[in-house]
């Protein structure tokens, strides 16, 4: 593995403010998606802070604790755009932001942290010149193999240059759930503004917090994720890159999304009312209110502690206990409401996920086909986004005599 340095920001990535205050503390946490390998799995994995902090100047919600993010891309292995039902998801999306904002065949289209070409595809469909951008090597070639023309790196000054030169100026350049992960998220916003068209837009999609804390999802908290954006905080982060907000749309994935646009400032298109309408629902909300988080914190204590007490109760009377998911959301779960002494192993049906082991208290994860097998008597759903179609596929389960505990948004148990 290797090196991870840990870095503790005592100012706003986005302003330079140094009122920042911490806003909820989870428990410490190993890089939540190392799964490891059997050969690696007497080897102890470092615990790091996981906060989330705010800045009191700009509103800025952000993990103060980082961990070098080259560190944790080395190790990533795994392709996501595999999950059944993405490539139409991917062509709605490609046809929407064509349609809606007119741009012409033959345009050059970048996708930053394109993944396996997923998105690529979909535009390349529309007749567009595409080129994606993606950190990790695997990825990246695999999407090359598949004629996808990717850059493999992260999108530093010098690759927008590159792709300047090469290929000249963007009419879309998208960034699809990356650019939470992103560390100077200005700098890259900046690189952003350089290769775009004088009429060319910028499209984020991104997790919600202010939805997602509605369904006390905390946690999509985790080390790869380094900021919880508001509208208000993009909109900041847009003008000192010299570009405007000019539409924002909700999304139901991850328990709530953004999708926002932005243009170059004084660019051509008008700005929408989406973008004022959603900052004034974000003032209601108390979105900049430490009160509002610590409240959330209090609800979250709650719930961990109601499930607590129903885990201890099980095993007290020999319950065999087993969870379901293995993610970066999972390990955030499972460290927070330290629930792993009742867990015996996880299961999940990505294959990439199984005959590894979990980030640091090395819990298996098999098939799903072990509930089966062995008919644990509780399956807590630690993936419990999933919740719906994780009981559809197994029904069976149910039908044996097992029993599915839901852990959020509040605990319950079917
Ligand atoms: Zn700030």
């Amino acid at each position: 593995m290797s090196e991870q340095v840990l870095r503790h920001d005592k100012h706003c990535r986005i302003c330079g403010s140094n009122r920042i205050v911490t806003i909820l503390h989870l428990n410490d946490t190993p890089l939540e998606d190392q799964f490891v390998s059997h050969a690696k799995k007497e080897i102890v994995q470092p615990v790091y802070p996981l906060d989330l902090a705010i800045c009191e100047e700009c509103g800025y919600v952000h993990l103060p604790y980082i961990v070098n993010p080259e560190a944790s891309y080395a190790d990533y292995v795994y392709v996501s755009g595999v999950t059944v039902g993405l490539r139409s998801h991917y062509d709605q999306y490609a046809k929407d932001i064509v349609d809606d904002f007119v741009v012409p065949e033959g345009s050059l289209v970048v996708d930053l942290g394109s993944n396996d070409g997923s998105m690529l595809a979909s535009f390349k469909r529309l007749g567009m010149q595409v080129i994606g951008v993606e950190p990790a090597s695997s990825i990246a070639l695999q999407a090359n193999e598949t004629g996808l023309t990717t850059i493999n790196a992260f999108f530093t000054d010098k690759i927008a240059g590159k792709i300047l030169d090469a290929y000249g100026a963007a009419s879309v350049v998208t960034a699809n759930y990356m650019y939470a992960n992103i560390d100077d998220v200005v700098g890259f916003t900046k690189n952003v503004a350089k290769i775009l068209k004088p009429d060319g837009i910028f499209v984020v999609q991104t997790g919600y917090h202010p939805e997602q804390m509605k369904i006390n999802m905390f946690d999509y908290i985790y080390h790869e994720h380094f900021s919880y954006f508001t509208v208000d905080v993009l909109k900041n982060v847009f003008l000192k890159c010299g570009m405007e907000l000019i539409h924002v749309e909700k999304m139901a994935p991850k328990g709530g999304s953004i999708r926002v646009v932005g243009q170059l400032k004084n660019g051509n298109r008008l700005v929408d009312s989406s973008v004022e309408k959603t900052i004034t629902e974000e003032q209601e909300a108390g979105m900049r209110n430490i009160k509002t988080y610590q409240k959330f914190g209090m609800e979250l204590a709650e719930i961990k502690n109601k499930l607590l007490e129903k885990l201890v109760q099980l095993k007290s009377t020999g319950k065999k206990i087993v969870g379901f998911g293995a993610s970066h959301s999972t390990t955030t779960l499972l460290y927070h409401f330290a629930i792993e002494p009742f867990i015996e192993y996880l299961v999940d049906d990505n294959e990439v996920k199984q005959g590894r082991y979990s980030p640091g208290y090395h819990l298996p994860v098999y098939s799903s086909e072990k509930l089966y097998e062995d008919l644990p008597d509780y399956v807590v759903i630690l993936a419990w986004q999933h919740q719906a179609s994780i009981i559809a596929r197994h029904q069976k389960y149910l039908c044996d005599g097992g029993h599915w505990i839901i852990p959020l948004p509040q605990t319950q148990i079917l």
